[in-house]
């Protein structure tokens, strides 16, 4: 899938619509969810325009894809969650439920995850 800059975390990124920022570094972004789904409810996104993880995997340097590893352990410190646990989620694709076409993960905690997964 082509990268499509009109996409909402897109715009984000060049400032032209808000967020609640909790971190930031050269190469990714991590802001609050609009519609948290547990009491901590953040995305970590890449700077960079990627899709997906096949699309960042590829072709993400190695500085980027190291600085977006850290980003997420680094936003479960700062929001408290590390020690109680948390659950990171990306959703890739149609099957994975992804509305949004830049690559995000979800860092969800403050309370328990539940299932993994709703079943089908
Ligand atoms: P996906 O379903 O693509 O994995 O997740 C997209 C996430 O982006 C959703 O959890 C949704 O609540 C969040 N989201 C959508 N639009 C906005 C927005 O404008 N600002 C923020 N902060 N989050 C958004």
């Amino acid at each position: 899938m082509a990268y499509d800059d009109g996409n909402i975390f897109a715009k984000i990124l060049r400032g032209e619509i808000p967020c609640k920022k909790v971190a930031e570094d050269e190469h990714t972004l991590a802001f609050e969810d609009i519609n948290p789904l547990r009491a901590v409810h953040v995305l970590v996104i890449p700077k960079g325009a990627y899709v997906d993880w096949r699309d960042f995997a590829a072709t993400a340097s190695a500085d980027e894809q190291a600085a977006f590893t850290r980003m997420i352990a680094h936003v479960a410190d700062i929001t408290g969650i590390a020690g109680s646990g948390y659950r990171v989620i990306s959703n890739i694709g149609q099957d994975g439920g992804q509305e949004v076409p830049h690559l995000h993960m979800h860092v969800l905690g403050g309370e328990p995850a539940g299932p993994l997964v709703a079943r089908g």
